[in-house]
């Protein structure tokens, strides 16, 4: 039987076009010295660079994907491929300012999953208010590892996730090494966002996007993951969470009602003016977490844009499902010319300072009371 590997091409979503794409370039020897993929957080960029390095590295790969089989494919499984150097943001201490210590938590929490994103990461070192970075010695550590021969003779990747976290000084050591490349050096850097990379890096490496999740392959996906979840319920979850694998599973896991029956509740409490129940509401919000928080907010977007199209008389571009659709008829109904874009603004501008650290429920409640003139004009 053969063995799928958790960074195979075969296991990324979506993204067939990108793949084959990719594959391709592989297969006619051209291989990019320094090659950046870009994508929004749960769209699949670190799978895609790994299953890459493994199609590089396999010694049997076909048509469509690297064997799985064969002694490379084997110690990629475990992300242990001696060609493979992998760096990536952590929190220094005194004594430790690169990454040989954490590999072993990071291929840990890769192989669980490859669409690991900072947030999770940060929680997995427990390093809640300290700052994940790359200093000069990780773009050391970097150097040190390239001048060494390639075990197996053939390329060797160098995968640097979240480079974008890089001290300039960091950054400036990368750089060196990007102009003198050793031969047979694969750099694969994976960003969310590459506006914070230094320009001369940005120059250097070749640009690959990877696109949010199409929400039909998203949908896919989640039924794979959560059986228990209708096809109805996939879609619904693909299509809230906006492409984004990770804010996918986290609705699935958590029951996307919740967020829909807060939302809801709260704007109608605003639009009845009930101040005491804004102080309540602000308590929920903030037993909700971070992330949370910042998961309701998009979701109230999200839900905010749909009553703003059907507002606008394009239904047909509205996208609801079950009772979110009666929501949008009755919520449409309070928007107007001078609110709509009150109100959207209100919820990026929250979400804004959630990610500042803002607190939750000062925020929350202050935002409760504008929302409640918003709705009254
Ligand atoms: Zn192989």
């Amino acid at each position: 039987m053969l063995f799928l590997c958790a960074v195979q091409f075969s296991k990324v979503i979506g993204h067939a076009a990108l793949k084959a794409k990719l594959i391709g370039n592989i297969r006619e020897g051209r291989v990019p010295h320094a090659q950046l993929l870009v994508g929004p957080r749960g769209s699949g960029n670190l799978p895609i660079a790994l299953a890459y390095s493994q199609y590089l590295l396999c010694e049997n790969r076909d048509v469509v994907d690297a064997c799985g089989e064969c002694p490379s494919c084997l110690q990629m499984a475990k992300l242990e491929h001696p060609d493979l150097h992998l760096a990536f943001p952590i929190f220094f201490t005194d004594k430790v300012k690169t990454c040989d210590s954490f590999l072993p938590d990071w291929r840990k929490e890769v192989l669980a999953e490859p669409y690991l994103d900072i947030e999770h990461w940060r929680e997995r070192l427990e390093s809640e208010n300290k700052q994940l970075r790359m200093g000069v010695d990780i773009a050391q550590e970097i150097q040190r590892k390239l001048s060494m021969k390639s075990f197996r003779g053939g390329y060797k990747v160098m995968l640097i996730w979240m480079p974008e976290l890089m001290d300039p000084a960091a950054a400036n050591k990368l750089l060196k090494v990007l102009e003198e490349p050793e031969p047979n050096t694969v750099f694969l850097m994976v960003s969310t966002d590459a506006e914070q990379l230094l320009a001369t890096i940005l120059s250097r490496a070749q640009l690959t996007k990877v696109p949010a999740l199409r929400p039909t392959d998203l949908a896919e996906a989640l039924s794979e993951r959560f059986p228990e979840l209708s096809a109805d319920e996939s879609m619904a979850i693909a299509l809230r969470s906006e492409g984004d694998l990770l804010e996918a599973v986290d609705m699935a896991n958590k029951g996307e009602e919740e967020l829909f029956v807060f939302f809801r509740d709260w704007l109608r409490s605003c639009f009845k003016r009930e101040v005491i129940a804004a102080v309540d509401f602000g308590d929920g919000f903030q037993k909700l977490g971070r992330e949370r928080q910042k998961s309701l907010v998009r979701y109230g977007l999200y839900l905010i844009r749909q009553c703003v199209l059907q507002w606008q008389q394009v239904p047909e571009l509205v996208r609801v499902l079950g009772q979110e659709q009666e929501f949008v008829q009755n919520f449409s109904k309070l928007l107007n010319e001078r609110n709509a874009e009150g109100i959207r603004r209100e919820l990026e501008t929250a979400h804004v300072h959630i990610e500042r650290n803002a607190n939750p429920k000062v925020l929350f409640m202050d935002m409760s009371y504008r929302m409640m003139a918003l709705l009254r004009a």
